[in-house]
């Protein structure tokens, strides 16, 4: 029996051909047509008018909070529940971190706990589609208005969902996303900051590459960053880009599959999409609860030993070492995210999973359940 990965790119279309024609050209490095290529074609999917390519998705949060001009004093508040990312994006620019408690259902940032965590100091919300699912924008954005905040959306997990008639990665001052080669569409590494507003946008391209003066080349009048995308990876993204409408077709199928085969099962909370919204189930997340008859990790153990690959949710931000160490967010508590990191886990989602192997998941989720259950 084979083992079924949490996650598997899809690289059959013109990824090698227009990968080896960056190499050919000579263009190895940030120079080439696929880099402009890239950013003007992403910009036009997500509906925005400037994209700026970079090393990462982290690169890309890095870079935003850095343009928008945050830095030591200010607050910006993010989800407890998120990958690391988020937090050092903040982290590198000096400013302040505050945590806001996620909603039940989507796992995302509360925006009533995010109005009670703002103070005169909070300069900026960054709010993250955790897993595919827009996080509530029209009331952040109303948050944003009346405190005069910036929001940077955390898109990594989320090309092409929408909010509304909003695509994520217009809703914010700007937005970041990823290109990891387990994210929607990849680089290999990768990432994207997208804006509508141009001065934001320049000032992104002259931080990731060294902020040479406009005038004179080799002068310098900040301190900087290289974090340039190279022309071979842009090329995979052009490639990749010309397939995402499959991709996202794909995705839509397999929640569809997941949501059919795993309805009958009782203790499974499965993801919601809210109304007026499209998740696009970068991950096919799921929680655990009691009436299950396991605990979250034994299933994930059963469903290993079954050829099934798994990931646990995120850890919350206030748990981890690297915040306990220093004493930020001492005696805080976020139920929400603690127990969605304590019961949530995802099921394969790669790209290239078949629905006879979503079935197999399916069997193998009811079979633990079975074995788990003695009659
Ligand atoms: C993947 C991810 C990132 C980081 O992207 P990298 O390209 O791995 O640096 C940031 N935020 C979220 C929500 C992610 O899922």
């Amino acid at each position: 029996m084979s083992f079924i990965p949490v996650n598997e790119p899809d690289l059959s279309g013109n990824e090698n051909a227009y990968a080896s024609d960056a190499i050919s050209s000579g263009w190895i490095s940030s120079g080439g047509k696929y880099i402009r290529a890239f950013e003007d074609q992403f910009a036009e999917f997500c509906g925005v008018r400037h994209a700026v390519s970079t090393t990462s998705g982290t690169a890309a949060l890095q870079l935003a909070v850095a343009a928008l001009d945050i830095g030591p004093g200010d607050e910006v508040i993010i989800p407890a529940l998120t990958i690391i990312s988020t937090a050092f994006a903040v982290c590198y620019a000096g400013a302040t971190l505050v945590l806001a408690d996620s909603e039940p259902d989507t796992g995302n940032i509360d925006p009533q706990r995010v109005q009670e965590k703002i103070t005169p100091r909070t300069k900026a919300i960054i709010p993250v589609h955790l897993y595919g699912q827009p996080a509530a924008m029209t009331p952040l954005r109303e948050l944003a208005q009346a405190h005069n905040l910036k929001i940077i959306e955390d898109a990594a997990e989320a090309h092409g969902a929408t909010y509304g008639a909003r695509r994520a990665g217009t809703m914010g001052d700007c937005a970041c996303f990823s290109f990891y080669a387990n994210k929607i569409i990849t680089t290999g590494e990768g990432g994207m900051v997208t804006t509508d507003n141009d001065a934001v946008a320049a000032r992104v391209r002259r931080l990731k590459d060294l902020s040479h003066s406009p005038e004179t080349r080799f002068l310098h009048t900040e301190i900087a960053y290289t974090l340039r995308m190279t022309n071979v990876q842009a090329a995979i993204g052009v490639a990749q880009l010309e397939r995402v409408q499959e991709f996202l077709s794909r995705k839509a199928r397999m929640a569809e599959l997941y949501a059919q085969g795993l309805a009958s099962i009782v203790g499974l909370e499965l993801p919601v999409e809210r109304e007026g919204t499209r998740n696009v189930h970068w991950m096919y997340a799921v929680r655990v609860t009691k009436e299950f008859g396991c605990s979250r990790d034994e299933l994930m153990r059963g469903l290993k030993e079954r050829g099934v690959d798994t990931r646990t949710f995120f850890y919350p931000m206030h748990q981890q070492p690297v915040f306990q160490e220093r004493g930020w967010f001492k005696g805080e508590t976020y139920p929400v995210a603690e127990r969605l990191s304590r019961d949530g886990f995802y099921l394969p989602s790669g790209l290239t999973i078949t629905p006879a192997l979503i079935e197999r998941v399916c069997e193998a989720v009811r079979d633990v359940q079975r074995e788990a259950k003695p009659q």
